[in-house]
């Protein structure tokens, strides 16, 4: 049999056992962790959306309208006006002919890559993609090309040696773990120069990125048949799900081709009526990600000195890389005894021995709050010198 005790036992011994700390109130800066409010910098809610009552209203108003069940899925006779509507939305948001709305982003991978692609064909993928990109790509059974993170050279070497006729590049935009953006204008490149379709996973851009949010392409103001753009909707869209867009023929294939889209029940409608006024304030409320760039800019320079180094990003995450991973548990119980939750993130999340504290910032925080983590953090560094020179000193 499975012997689940010393496996459990291995993942304590290697400060890799995870816990759960139960949440009793919504997403916000402050949230109550066992009758304790923690000051968070944990939640992809990056626009402050999560708790919005605007949201909340229209959650509500689309029970009243919809019920709560779905029924089935989009394909039978789960598809609502509502979940119409938001897919129209979304599509002309992003600059795209089409969108289809799935449950959510690790659905949307798994039925996305394998509708692309089958055996026989050749994937190239990113070296710190999100795992719903590498278990998507091993489900196609595609031959697997991994490229070094962002390494365009060993991108463009692989292509050229490709006999696949399908080829796929796929990538995270912005890398979830890092906060780093894809090199989306060469890779567009590369995949026009070896006819190669691309796919952008933007969870973490959406809404965050680009012109009123419109994500990672309008960033870079570029637009292109041959890329098919995947955001998420329960980060900074504050509400649940993903979408894939594309051109009009790649999306009605994908509709008939993607077993997650057409295997399992559709979202609540409600959902779906809340993502419509998430989206209405993502496009019309600026002022949201101006703040999260201040934040942003405001955190780093007050970690710039650290014995840690923050990972060169300019997005809402900025991971504080520590390195061991229980040293990094030990900065995280640390930051939490003085009332601020940070995650420690580990492997297999991120690579072994770059343990790291993941702070992600949200325009809902205030310039204080992020002031209050940069000083939490200061003061440890400092007692983490003094610990440090103590073994120096005593060392023979
Ligand atoms: C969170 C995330 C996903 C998964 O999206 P869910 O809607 O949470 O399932 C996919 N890709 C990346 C890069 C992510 O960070």
């Amino acid at each position: 049999m499975i012997n689940f005790e010393s496996q459990l036992a291995r993942l304590e011994r290697e400060g890799l056992r995870r816990h759960r700390r139960v949440v009793s109130t919504p997403q916000g800066p402050f949230t109550t962790v066992a009758g304790k409010a923690q000051l968070s910098f944990c939640s992809n809610d990056y626009l402050g959306l999560a708790n919005h009552p605007a949201l909340i209203e229209a959650a509500q108003r689309g029970a009243a309208t919809y019920g709560v069940g779905s029924g089935a899925s989009h394909l039978v006779c789960g598809h609502s006006t509502a979940h119409e509507e938001l897919e129209q939305a979304l599509a002309s948001f992003v600059g795209m002919p089409r969108a289809l709305y799935f449950t959510s982003g690790y659905m949307a991978a798994l039925g996305v890559i394998p509708a692309l692609v089958g055996r026989g064909d050749a994937v190239f993928s990113d070296a710190l993609n999100h795992a719903c990109l590498i278990d998507a790509i091993r489900l196609s059974r595609a031959d697997v090309h991994r490229y070094a993170h962002l390494d365009l050279r060993q991108l463009e070497h692989d292509l050229a040696q490709s006999k696949a006729s399908r080829k796929l590049v796929v990538s995270d935009a912005v890398f979830s773990m890092d906060g780093d953006l894809a090199p989306v204008p060469q890779l567009l490149v590369l995949c026009e120069r070896y006819d190669a379709l691309l796919l952008l996973d933007d969870a973490h851009g959406f809404g965050v990125l680009g012109s009123a949010g419109r994500g990672i392409l309008s960033h870079f103001e570029l637009r292109s048949a041959r890329t098919l753009y995947m955001g998420t909707l329960g980060k900074a869209a504050g509400v649940f799900g993903a979408f894939i867009a594309g051109e009009a023929a790649a999306t009605e294939w994908i509709l008939q081709a993607a077993r997650t889209y057409m295997f399992s029940t559709a979202a609540p409608s409600l959902l779906a009526v809340a993502l419509l006024e998430s989206l209405h304030l993502i496009e019309s409320e600026d002022w949201r990600r101006v703040r999260l760039r201040e934040l942003v800019d405001r955190l780093r320079r007050g970690l710039a000195d650290l014995p840690w180094q923050l990972s060169p990003s300019g997005t809402p995450i900025q991971p504080l890389i520590v390195g061991d991973n229980r040293e990094c548990l030990a900065l995280h119980e640390a930051l939490l005894q003085r009332g601020i939750w940070v995650p420690a993130i580990r492997p297999p999340t991120v690579p072994k021995g770059t343990a790291r504290l993941r702070i992600s910032i949200s325009a809902a925080h205030s310039p204080e709050q992020v002031d209050r983590l940069v000083d939490a953090l200061r003061s440890l560094a400092a007692q983490a010198n003094v610990v440090h020179e103590q073994r120096a000193l005593s060392a023979p």
